[in-house]
């Protein structure tokens, strides 16, 4: 069965007046090495130290999935040009893709719910947040862990009476996180660190 780290436990926090900003990567280690949401840019010596404690090197990373395309969670995704890029970027219409960055080609690529990216891992579709948004389902020896972006940017929102502070359409995003609630036995958020669901 797969295995899920967290490599790096993002989080926004103010430094006096500015807001200092990270979001979470995972590594889903499978029959493939998955890396979801390759975070922020200050935070890319922090990713490639904590792969290398998984005896791991960037090139060992066979797909990157970036849950939705927001700065915080992607701009690092340039560590792994070896690796098929995915995402979805609109949910209507377009089916999402791959990109090959090293080759600078991409490739459609029908993303939908239920899609098995490899071995136990496999696409939920989350939009609400932002049209488009996707997370991972894993299945593991602890059970199902949900990797879920943004679409639970972090634990507080798991009270499904309060309110996201950033939305494209609110009832889609009550929608993708009653979803989420329902499967996952463990919840990686966007931001902070893995935690388990109260049944
Ligand atoms: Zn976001």
């Amino acid at each position: 069965m797969a295995q899920v780290k967290v490599l790096v436990e993002g989080k926004h926090q103010f430094s006096g007046e500015k807001l200092e900003i990270g979001s979470t990567v995972t590594l889903v280690k499978t029959d493939k090495n998955i890396i979801v949401d390759p975070g922020y840019y200050p935070d890319a010596d922090k990713l490639i130290e904590s792969l290398k404690n998984e005896g791991l090197a960037p090139e060992d990373i066979d797909i990157v999935v970036l849950t939705h395309l927001h700065l915080d969670h992607t701009i690092n995704v340039h560590l792994f040009p070896q690796a098929k890029i995915y995402c979805k970027l609109r949910s209507a219409g377009y089916p999402g893709q791959f990109h090959n960055l090293e080759q600078g080609y991409l490739v459609q690529a029908d993303m939908s719910d239920g899609l098995e990216l490899a071995e136990d891992v496999e696409i939920l579709l989350t939009p609400g947040h932002m049209d488009g948004h996707i997370s991972l389902l894993v299945h593991t020896p602890e059970g199902k862990i949900v990797i879920a972006g943004d679409a639970l940017a972090m634990e507080s929102l798991i009270n499904l009476s309060k309110e996201p502070t950033l939305f494209d359409d609110l009832a889609q995003y009550n929608e993708s996180r009653k979803k989420v609630l329902k499967v996952a036995d463990f919840i990686v958020p966007g931001h902070g660190p893995m935690f388990k669901v109260k049944k």
